[in-house]
């Protein structure tokens, strides 16, 4: 005859219930299917490689500057005009009055696609691909696979253009912008697939300018936004 007792000693050997309810015997086991810490050991270092690797496939390939779109400033529509791929980014100034914080970006830009657009220059959009604003607000321009314009002697075809609003001979980057402008370069070099040495300067292009400024310029000459540009792109796991 099977009493109660031999019936519950029956299950707990099928079971092996001892593993499945540590609170009766005392010595918590609360993964009973992991056999050792070294097995919980080596799973976590897998777990945690594989999150790494997804997390930094991610962080190549997504952008890490917001760019507002171009309805935020209310821009038009562009024209249809010469189609390239960017191999090359050249920053800019827009060199006109000093923009600050303070002053209406959005508008500023409006009155250059207005400018531009129209009978002075006819071109079919604003002239740059990317503007960023003095408080590190980045702007879409005109679109990237469109050829920018310029009033200078040089071809931008090939070229993504970036434009700081406002006159860089007069003004000065702050720690934030200069911030943006590396982090919104990485962005595109890993979009286009562009290496970090084809980053440059209008004035590197042309004779007729000092465009992007005396300020925005230094850095450049001194090496300083390259050479942080390549840090961000190694740390994202680009290498070009
Ligand atoms: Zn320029």
């Amino acid at each position: 005859m099977v009493t109660r007792c031999g019936f519950i000693k029956r299950l707990n050997k099928l079971f092996d219930y001892k593993s499945f309810n540590p609170y009766i015997y005392g010595e918590p086991n609360h993964f009973p299917m992991f056999k050792s810490r070294l097995t919980l050991f080596l799973i976590a270092i897998v777990f945690s490689a594989n999150l790494a690797s997804a997390q930094s496939k991610k962080s190549a390939s997504g952008d890490t500057v917001k760019i507002m779109p171009k309805s935020e400033w209310k821009g038009v529509e562009g024209r249809p005009y010469k189609q390239h791929v960017p191999i090359k980014i050249t920053v800019h100034h827009e060199g006109g009055k000093v923009l600050t914080k303070n002053d209406d970006a959005k508008q500023r830009l409006k009155n250059i696609q207005t400018w531009g657009m129209g009978p002075d220059r006819k071109w079919a959009d604003v002239p740059y691909h990317l503007l960023i604003a003095p408080n590190g607000t980045v702007y879409e321009g005109r679109n990237p696979l469109t050829v920018g314009e310029t009033n200078t002697e040089y071809d931008p075809t090939g070229h993504l253009l970036i434009c700081f609003l406002g006159n860089y001979s007069q003004q000065k980057l702050d720690e934030k912008l200069l911030k943006v402008l590396v982090n919104l370069l990485a962005d595109q070099c890993i979009k286009y697939n562009i290496s970090a040495k084809e980053i440059s300067t209008h004035r590197d292009h042309s004779q007729q300018t000092t465009c992007p400024g005396e300020d925005i310029y230094s850095y450049f000459k001194s090496g300083y936004i390259v050479k942080e540009v390549r840090k961000m792109l190694k740390r994202r796991n680009f290498n070009n």
